[in-house]
């Protein structure tokens, strides 16, 4: 049994059994946001999104405004820019599906490239990053890691407004494409 779930999407009836999760959203499933995962191998899924909910609470903010915002930044007619923040936009043919398989952002049979990517610039550290951009002659996705380290960017999906609204999951401390719920008003301008 299939059926066709938002955006064309064809998938097996069931949601995915527990392990079968913890496979989807970790590393090398092929399923992955590229070789990071979505979830460290020493995660715990629900610990993980219990803390980011009271972290969000804490700060004062809902799952639905970081949803929101991300759906806003990808929405930003300037790929430059997004709320006075120097942004990169990234083009791509496809998206991951959700691990939950309940959702994907871009129809596999759309093969035109389209912006599911966004590098969100600090906004306090932007004259560091661009000089490390001209340093290294330009920055591919194997930078990404370092750049969160550094606190010089927060890398966004468009994956992140479903993984955020449906699941509370701002996916894993291992991946830089973590939306950090300590981080992610000051990246978004909320
Ligand atoms: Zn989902």
């Amino acid at each position: 049994m299939t059926r066709i779930i938002e955006n064309h999407l064809l998938l097996p009836d069931d949601p995915p059994s527990p392990s079968e999760l913890r496979r989807l959203l970790s590393a090398g499933s092929g399923n992955s946001d590229l070789h990071h995962g979505y979830l460290g191998p020493d995660e715990d899924l629900q610990k993980l999104i219990e803390t980011d909910a009271r972290f969000l609470e804490e700060r004062g903010l809902t799952h639905e405004q970081v949803a929101e915002a991300v759906e806003q930044l990808f929405a930003s007619e300037n790929p430059e820019e997004f709320r006075g923040t120097p942004i990169i936009s990234l083009e791509y043919i496809h998206s991951p599906p959700c691990p939950w398989r309940d959702f994907i952002a871009v129809s596999p049979f759309d093969f035109r490239k389209k912006v599911t990517e966004i590098v969100v610039i600090n906004r306090t550290k932007v004259d560091e990053f661009f000089k490390l951009l001209d340093e290294r002659k330009g920055l591919g996705v194997n930078d990404y890691a370092e750049l969160v380290k550094r606190d010089l960017v927060a890398v966004f999906s468009d994956l992140h407004p479903h993984l955020i609204r449906a699941h509370q999951f701002f996916e894993g401390h291992a991946t830089p494409y973590r939306v950090d719920p300590t981080k992610v008003a000051h990246f978004l301008g909320i």
